[in-house]
């Protein structure tokens, strides 16, 4: 008996070396994953292979087309006859173990053109003056956020789905919108009448972040910010110019910002056309390559071709051309020597955010007419026209306080708007399907889910979200250790943190999967820190190494996906 004893001990030890605590081992995947049956089968086998157990797909992007069937969606284009992609991922998933969660994006529209919702109704589009041609949903509108709810809600009541996951849960940034609805609702609530300027002209005030430059020599001020830096500066050199927007220009979603630049640009003969876009390398070291991406997105918008261009390769510009200096804050001696010689000998060089580190370089100096720095801010300001310039016509003028308890009112509309769409559809998720999880992909460190207005810790503390997944894509330890530490002086425990790490890397122009130790490193990292799991962007770049690396590493026992408890 004794021995027996004994041996139901030893039993039961051996099971549970074999099956680790909950954890939840989750990746991100996309429509071509499941596409196909052939695509959903060497989905779930990659998965089995990294012995990964949560699947977040996105079924819903892409201007309002879905990977399932669904009453509100039309499908997404490319799958086969009969094949139900969510539906035959659930049945391939479950059969292994897997659960699947099906990922919503509600914010970002996912299609330039008008798509299937905003030719339904094309007033649910966001009206922020935006010059971009990226489009977005008003979530600002009640209509949207319920037709969003229902969406969500009709997926999770027709599918076998173990959660529903909130993406792009948020706005473009901070901002307002000019529809009828939202004008009428920041006015009932603060108070204060509409803004006359319509952000077309400035002055121009609002929330916007910069490393300017100041000491001007021979720059013409064409704008000074309210503190009298100057904004907006050109410069001749030679038969040359250099402009300057002497902030993160790029980010600020006004017309005013894009007319200046469109004016610039045409003046330059760079209108609709070809620009290079310098990217100097010591610049691309320290910030990283996506530095650049906004920059790409501002520029198209405004109608131009970007190319980019290295120190390497100067000489393939053509005389007379426009240079684009976005964001460019270190450039070597060879390449502001370039510029000085390129501009006098009429060439143009368009600077956004100017080059706080390199601009003790004469060379630079002379070509922007600028000789040094200021002080970074990101606060509330103002862009007002010079007096005695002519090419900025100024509009009526604003009331800086005004304007400032004006863009408060809007940003907490926005951020209203988008918790109200969380709030709905946990609690319809929760009335229809108790068990099944509500989880939103989020910026991972507070400040930026406050500049778009993404209140996380809020929904969070007020119960209306199971757990969130803070993307932290960033390299190495360091950087996610410091995220960590914000989120556990938020939630100690990491009950409702599952962090978002990423497996890709830029290498030039590709994208590519990291390497297996890169991806373990940080993976070990969250579980000694005491998280509950991780999840990966994304599945295509789950390579066989890291596959191998998972299932004979971390993932050596199997585990059954962790959620928080209820509430
Ligand atoms: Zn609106």
């Amino acid at each position: 008996m004794r021995h027996m004893h004994l041996l139901v001990v030893i039993l039961a030890a051996a099971a549970a070396s074999l099956c680790a605590a909950p954890e939840q081992r989750a990746i991100w995947a996309h429509f071509p994953d499941i596409k196909s049956p052939e695509a959903v089968q060497r989905t779930v086998d990659a998965m089995s292979a990294a012995r990964l157990n949560a699947i977040y797909i996105l079924v819903w992007y892409d201007g309002g087309l879905a990977a399932y069937r669904s009453a509100l969606s039309p499908m997404m284009a490319g799958a086969p006859e009969g094949h139900d992609p969510l539906g035959a991922l659930i049945a391939a998933a479950h059969a292994r173990g897997i659960h699947v969660h099906a990922w919503f994006a509600n914010g970002s529209y996912g299609w330039k053109q008008p798509g299937h919702v905003f030719t339904v109704h094309p007033e649910w589009q966001l009206d922020d003056g935006s010059s971009g041609p990226e489009r977005w949903y008003d979530l600002g509108q009640p209509a949207v956020r319920e037709f969003e709810r229902d969406v969500m809600l009709d997926c999770l009541a027709n599918y076998d789905v173990d959660g529903i996951h909130f993406d792009y849960i948020r706005y473009d940034g901070r901002g307002v919108c000019h529809c009828e609805t939202c004008e009428q609702e920041v006015e009932r609530r603060s108070g204060i009448p509409r803004a006359t300027s319509d952000g077309s002209t400035f002055p121009l005030a609002c929330e916007m972040s910069g490393n300017p430059l100041d000491k001007p020599t021979t720059a013409q001020v064409l704008a000074t910010f309210d503190n009298r830096v100057p904004a907006l500066t050109l410069n001749a050199l030679g038969t040359g110019e250099a402009v300057l927007l002497n902030w993160h220009a790029s980010d600020t979603p006004h017309a005013a910002v894009s007319a200046f630049a469109r004016q610039m640009l045409e003046r330059f003969g760079a209108a609709g056309a070809k620009v290079y876009q310098l990217r100097n390398t010591e610049t691309t070291v320290r910030y990283g390559p996506g530095s650049q991406d906004s920059g790409v997105r501002w520029l198209e918008g405004l109608g131009c071709e970007p190319a980019a261009i290295d120190e390497a390769h100067l000489a393939d510009v053509p005389p007379g051309a426009t240079v684009v200096l976005h964001n460019q804050y270190l450039i070597s001696p060879a390449a502001a020597a370039w510029l000085e010689e390129f501009v006098t000998a009429g060439g143009h060089a368009l600077f956004v955010d100017g080059p706080v580190f390199a601009i003790k370089e004469p060379a630079l100096q002379r070509v922007i007419g600028l000789a040094g720095t200021g002080e970074y801010f990101n606060e509330f300001r103002a862009v007002i026209p010079a007096e005695g310039q002519e090419l900025i016509k100024p509009g009526p003028p604003v009331d800086l306080d005004v304007e400032k308890r004006r863009a408060a009112a809007w940003e907490q509309f926005r951020r209203d708007s988008v918790t109200d769409l969380v709030r709905q559809v946990y609690a319809g998720a929760k009335a229809l399907k108790p068990e099944a999880q509500v989880s939103a992909a989020v910026f991972y460190d507070r400040r930026s889910a406050d500049s778009v207005c993404q209140d996380w810790y809020g929904w969070l503390r007020e119960g209306i979200i199971d757990y969130v997944l803070p993307m932290a894509y960033v390299d190495g330890l360091p950087p996610l250790e410091k995220a960590i530490d914000e989120w556990k002086a938020f939630d100690p425990t990491l009950e409702r943190i599952i962090p978002g790490l990423s497996i890709y890397r830029q290498e030039g122009d590709q994208t590519v999967s990291r390497d297996a130790a890169s991806v373990l490193a940080q993976q070990e990292l969250c579980r000694s820190s005491g998280a509950r799991g991780t999840c990966y962007f994304s599945l295509e770049f789950l390579s066989p190494e890291i596959q191998a690396a998972l299932a004979g590493g971390p993932y050596a026992e199997i585990a059954e996906p962790y959620y928080p408890g209820g509430r």
